[in-house]
């Protein structure tokens, strides 16, 4: 159960320095945002709390998807082709698999991230207000963090540590391996951001992350607050300065991110649909420069099939790109696969809406998904190129 929390009622007061390292019970409380400044004792708002999940008496069931038979029939290729063994031309195929539902029970599930040297899963249950972990070993499921700050987008740096985009705390943090949390990013020139969403960490240490609105949209999956941002951009944050800097400004509503196993594209979500039927559902594509911090040549990479939307983004080692698909034709519900030019191979049906996608397992061959209220997973022939 979410304890009551409160926050400083004025965004504009810095009560924790970027890049502050905090330890201890200082971590604790700083943590989760809880702090009052004493100017402003009077005046404080509670945090952005959703009540405890309903438990169901009917809760969906786990394990493989009811009526599944080898070949797995939710697995679909785009190719065409004579009978073969499983879908022909779709590396999701592994044979002898099936897409299965490990845990249930969330509101909105997003930003899974594997951690491989605890063999486990972390990922958001944003309007619950809580990280999630998945313990592939026994498949036990337990609260990682509560409150999460609405936390969104996770991912993992060269170095183990997690990487998290937080809503209400409208920033971009890092767990240390003591467990303390360090702020990476809260402002921009000077103003604080949108709502950081999700974000990736290049081999040299940079954090790319993007920064739309819909973390302040309402109080339902963050606090609702005007923006302070001009723009939603994609920023990143050098590895040694700490400088967070614009890299891309023109997207209505960036969301995931990836990066190419090469480390030469980079891939961004536009989910600019939701704020109005003209606006974009597509993959960006930009040749990406490291070593600058910036990027260039941009491509729409794949279109979402309108109404839905692709929220997540990932890249296997061979550079094929894999997406999640939701909010639309429920036929389209789930994720696809494109090879790196583009092309579609197959799509992965899951019998619900989903936002986001990552590879882990100790072979990091299995896909695990965020659909809505559950998390799936399937093993591929693939593997994720997800580091370390
Ligand atoms: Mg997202």
């Amino acid at each position: 159960m979410t304890k009551p929390l409160t926050i400083s009622a004025e965004p504009s007061e810095p009560f924790l320095a970027r890049r502050t390292l905090l330890k201890g019970a200082a971590a604790a409380v700083a943590a989760t945002g809880v702090t009052v400044n004493a100017t402003l004792a009077a005046s404080v708002a509670p945090l952005g709390q959703t009540g405890a999940p309903t438990r169901s008496t009917a809760p969906l069931p786990l394990g493989p998807l009811p009526g599944s038979r080898y070949p797995d029939s939710h697995l679909e290729s785009a190719k065409k082709g004579p009978p073969s063994f499983g879908p022909p031309g779709f590396p999701a195929f592994a044979g002898t698999m099936a897409v299965e539902r490990v845990a249930t029970g969330f509101r909105w599930a997003e930003g899974p991230v594997y951690f491989p040297a605890g063999r486990y899963l972390l990922f958001s249950d944003i309007p619950n207000n809580r990280i999630m972990r998945f313990s592939e070993d026994d498949g036990h499921l337990s609260v990682y963090r509560q409150p999460s700050m609405n936390s969104n987008g996770n991912t993992i740096d060269r170095e183990g540590r997690l990487i998290t985009c937080e809503h209400s705390g409208r920033r971009v943090t890092r767990t240390e391996l003591d467990g303390s949390i360090t702020i990476i990013a809260d402002k921009f020139n000077g103003k604080r951001l949108n709502s950081p969403n999700d974000a990736v960490v290049t081999a040299d240490g940079a954090i790319w992350f993007t920064d739309p609105a819909y973390g302040i949209g309402g109080f339902y999956e963050g606090i609702k607050a005007d923006p302070e941002q001009e723009k939603k951009n994609v920023y990143r944050v050098d590895p040694k300065s700490g400088e967070v800097k614009v890299v891309v400004d023109d997207f209505v509503e960036p969301n995931g991110l990836a990066i190419s196993p090469d480390e030469k594209k980079l891939y961004i979500c536009d989910t600019g649909f939701t704020d109005g039927p003209d606006n974009p559902s597509h993959i960006r594509v930009f040749d990406l420069d490291v070593a600058g911090g910036k990027v260039s040549n941009s491509k729409v990479f794949a279109d979402m099939p309108k109404p839905g939307i692709t929220d997540g983004v990932r890249c296997d080692t061979e550079g094929r790109v894999w997406c999640s698909v939701g909010w639309g034709d429920t036929n389209e519900d789930g994720v696809r696969c494109y090879t790196a030019s583009g092309e579609l191979l197959g799509k992965i049906h899951i019998p619900e809406t989903v936002a986001n996608l990552a590879f882990g397992g100790q072979q990091r061959n299995r896909l695990y998904i965020c659909g809505s209220t559950s998390l799936y997973a399937v093993y591929t022939s693939v593997q994720g190129a997800m580091k370390p």
